[in-house]
């Protein structure tokens, strides 16, 4: 056991050492087949590293089990629906359409936002727990879209809520939004959040 964990170190701080001295000239991008770490924090000692590894651990549940709130206000709703159904079949991402906020944590705002509607989309986000996500699906959700002008529709979701992921489109395709959710599994995957609360209340640097 000893062993085996001693050469998963050595083979993970190896991998870690790539990661220290990227070469200058390599994209930010990812290319096909590469493999980085998930925590983009470099750990300073030794709490920061179980704590990077918590973070890790913490990061593949919650990315691998984002359970969304159905949300649908308008024609976007109708592709948004089309993710769930067999062709593209998201449950294999672990995406299993919920209809209570209190048991999601990512809602997409999937269609126009009305100003009579704004009252209940923020009191539905308010119930959901934390931490949670917003995907804002489609140009009415992002900025208004043909309603831009109109007297009753609100100029963007994020007027409302913060919001993480904009797939734009009138509508976005299911693809663009299956690629939005893919997008927002990659930002959980690389969020630190112990790693931060340590720095900020424990850490001298
Ligand atoms: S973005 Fe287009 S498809 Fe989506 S709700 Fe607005 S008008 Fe309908």
């Amino acid at each position: 056991m000893t062993a085996a964990f001693r050469s998963f170190k050595r083979f993970y701080c190896e991998l870690r050492a790539q990661d220290i001295k990227p070469d200058p000239h390599q994209s930010k991008y990812y290319k096909q087949g590469e493999w980085r770490p998930y925590s983009p924090l470099e750990p300073k000692g030794k709490i920061e590293w179980v704590l990077a590894r918590l973070d890790d651990i913490l990061n593949w549940g919650r990315k691998s089990s984002l359970w969304p709130m159905t949300f649908g206000l308008a024609c976007c709703a109708v592709e948004m629906m089309h993710i769930a159904a067999p062709r593209y079949d998201m449950d294999r991402y672990g995406v299993v359409f919920r209809a209570s906020p209190r048991q999601t944590e990512v809602i997409i705002v999937a269609g126009t936002v009305t100003n009579k509607m704004a009252v209940a989309f923020r009191k539905v986000y308010d119930q959901m727990p934390e931490p949670k996500w917003v995907i804002s699906m489609g140009s009415c959700a992002n900025g208004g879209g043909y309603y831009h002008y109109s007297y009753s529709v609100v100029r963007g979701c994020d007027r409302l809520v913060p919001v993480d992921i904009y797939v734009p489109g009138c509508p976005p395709t299911a693809e663009a939004l299956m690629y939005g959710v893919l997008m927002l599994q990659r930002k959980i995957k690389r969020s630190r959040s112990l790693q931060m609360w340590f720095r900020k209340n424990y850490s001298k640097v």
